[in-house]
């Protein structure tokens, strides 16, 4: 991140103060300056402490925008995939998996977890390839991509049992620009290049929600930011 040229300054420091934890979140002004605040989330009626963790990945008010990283980073990371995949690999994505694709009458992918953002099958070679892409607090990595890797271990078994060769790889990023350690060995493993593999991880680092926020009123701040969570989705989000 700190090396990235194309990080501006203003998300440098963001990106510092949010790993510092030292935002001026609701909760830090709480801390800091406990006679003039609460440490509650501004967004929600509901008591959520407003901590750097909440804004930038557990605020139900920004749901969308994590959704949104999180979709880019599957058309990103699906599309270099494809580009080196075989032609008669077949690839869906954002879709539960269904029976049919693999000839059965009866689904046997039911009450399992069964929804990878991404499936290349190739019913040739019967090989299956699925790829699971998890956006988390930074803190929170290695348990994610554990959690991840343990959820789809049911549906690798079935499909072992129809008679597939199946490959589970998970990649997970930080909200604050850090990425998991097998996220470079996962895209090697995906079938591509070290130089590509390398280049697409740093990219994915900082491809971070770039929608800008809206005010109540539909015009979009220009960064005299009032409350931290414009700060933060006009400093490290655009
Ligand atoms: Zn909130």
């Amino acid at each position: 991140m700190y090396k990235n040229a194309a990080v501006g300054e203003d998300i440098l420091c963001f990106t510092a103060k949010a790993r510092l934890q030292v935002l001026p979140t609701k909760y830090n002004l709480a801390l800091w300056y406990p006679a003039h605040h609460h440490p509650h989330c501004i967004m929600h009626s509901g008591h959520q402490l407003e901590s750097v963790a909440h804004v930038v990945n557990g605020c139900t008010m920004y749901k969308g925008l994590y959704i949104a990283r999180h979709d880019r980073l599957v058309d990103l990371i699906s599309s270099n995939v494809k580009e080196v995949s075989l032609e008669n690999v077949t690839m869906y994505k954002h879709s539960r998996i269904m029976p049919e694709w693999f000839n059965s009458s009866f689904d046997v992918f039911c009450n399992i977890p069964n929804t990878p953002d991404v499936v290349f099958l190739n019913r040739d070679r019967r090989e299956v390839l699925l790829l699971v892409i998890g956006c988390v607090f930074d803190l929170y990595m290695e348990m994610a991509f554990n959690d991840k890797i343990l959820k789809y271990q049911p549906i690798l078994e079935i499909l072992r049992d129809l008679g597939y060769q199946c490959k589970l790889i998970v990649f997970t990023f930080g909200s604050l620009g850090h990425v998991h350690n097998r996220v470079f060995s996962g895209l090697r493993l995906a079938g591509l290049s070290s130089r590509k593999s390398k280049q697409l991880a740093k990219f994915c680092s900082i491809s971070a929600v770039r929608e800008r926020v809206r005010r109540e009123d539909g015009r979009t701040d220009n960064g005299s930011a009032c409350t931290t969570q414009l700060y933060v989705y006009n400093c490290f989000y655009c």
